[in-house]
């Protein structure tokens, strides 16, 4: 066959599928590789939440707007779930009600679509919410969920099929010298490569990341039936979760929360705790996360961190009995301070990395940001 293209993609997570279907649109020849029979990256292990309300106005905020809508896009194209049940962030204490009375100030000519809710009124909302000493809620219109696997899985076959993007599945990249783009089986030229490899910072350019400040972290996660089936709404966080994402930066009364929780427990920070509770087509709950970074990434989970995210989940979600299907852990790149790693090693080959705990939201709008300049 022929194998030259226009341009080549490095990895089939998020980062590797957008940058594909932007350039496939735009008409281009393009190959993919990826070294695993199917993804079993950061990609399929995440919540599957399109958080547009986690990032900073501006910039940030829009590029998660323009990823969700190619979400909706492709996900009505090709055929998989997705689900735009919005979020909903609880306050049971008077500091996390601060943040959230703050935020909405600071930001009331930004682009969010936020209500704040009384606490009265957050119950029409979701069910599973827990109502005693619940102060409000903040709502968010914003957010969507796809279930990750499913919708990771699906893309590359539909980009095949509607757009004839070339599969290479159990291929790794070992060497790129343009035009040709070398894996343990078949050379290939291409015009132009995108590495979208993930927490892979070894096998390809491994010098260029020594500059850079770059770790990875290793999340927990699990998946949970209820003893009833129930729908929860929006997706559901709280206090926690207000510490964890840019938007909330900016709010002078975020510190007095973070004492709070630092005197309360030291889990939390040890672990880097937060909870957030999503939902799936099938009723399963996603739950998770923790924080631990390392370059190297201890492979054993610690069953206190998940005692811990449950314990906190239980704080403001009634969900009876659960029975946990599943428990994996899942790894990002991370560079501190950035939202992404951005690298051009040689000439026509650009890295794209690091998008932390949103590339779910923000790959599709960064690689229209890296086609539209071709
Ligand atoms: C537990 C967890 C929860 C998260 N929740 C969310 C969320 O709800 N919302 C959100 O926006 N973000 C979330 N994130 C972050 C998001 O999942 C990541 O930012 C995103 O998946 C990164 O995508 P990626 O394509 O860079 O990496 P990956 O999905 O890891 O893909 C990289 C791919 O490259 C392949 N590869 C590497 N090297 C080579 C090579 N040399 N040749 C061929 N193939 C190669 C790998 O096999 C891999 O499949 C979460 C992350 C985790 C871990």
């Amino acid at each position: 066959m022929d194998r030259s293209v226009d341009i080549a993609i490095v990895g089939g997570g998020i980062v590797g599928l957008a940058h594909a279907y932007m350039a496939l649109r735009k008409g281009y020849r393009v190959v993919l590789f990826e070294r695993e029979q199917f993804a079993v990256g950061a990609s399929v292990r995440n919540f599957g939440l399109v958080w547009p309300i986690g990032q900073e106005p501006g910039v940030m905020f829009d590029r998660a707007m323009r990823s969700r809508k190619h979400w909706q896009e492709i996900a009505d194209a090709a055929g998989f779930w997705i689900n735009n049940n919005r979020s909903l962030h609880l306050a049971y204490h008077d500091d996390e009600l601060s943040v959230l009375e703050e935020f909405m100030r600071l930001y009331k000519e930004e682009a969010y679509e936020c209500t704040l809710l009384p606490a009265s009124k957050v119950a029409s909302v979701s069910p599973v919410v827990k109502e005693d000493g619940l102060l409000g809620g903040l709502l968010s219109e914003t957010e969507s969920t796809v279930y990750a696997r499913e919708a990771i899985r699906t893309i590359p076959h539909y980009l095949v099929e509607r757009y004839g993007l070339i599969l290479r599945f159990g291929h790794v990249v070992t060497e790129i010298t343009l035009p040709n783009v070398k894996t343990a089986r078949e050379t290939w030229t291409a015009q132009r490569v995108y590495v979208c490899s993930g927490a892979d910072f070894e096998t390809l350019y491994p010098t260029h990341f020594d500059q850079h400040q770059v770790t990875k972290c290793k999340l927990q996660m699990l998946k949970a039936v209820p003893e009833r089936p129930v729908s929860i709404g929006p997706t559901l966080c709280a206090g926690l979760t207000l510490r964890h994402y840019a938007a909330f930066s900016r709010c002078k009364s975020l510190p007095a929360l973070d004492k709070r929780y630092d005197a309360l427990s030291e889990t939390y920070k040890r672990h880097g705790i937060h909870v957030l509770l999503g939902q799936n087509a099938a009723g399963e709950l996603i739950i998770g996360d923790s924080h631990h970074y390392s370059l190297t990434v201890e492979p054993f989970d610690l069953e206190p961190v998940t005692d811990a995210i449950l314990d906190y989940l239980s704080t403001f979600a009634e969900l009876g009995k659960l029975t946990i299907t599943e428990r994996w852990n899942g790894v990002y790149p991370k560079l501190p301070g950035a939202t992404e790693l951005v690298l051009h090693p040689d000439e026509n080959v650009t890295v794209v990395t690091c998008l932390s705990g949103a590339g779910m939201t923000l790959s599709f709008g960064l690689a229209e940001e890296h086609l539209a300049g071709l």
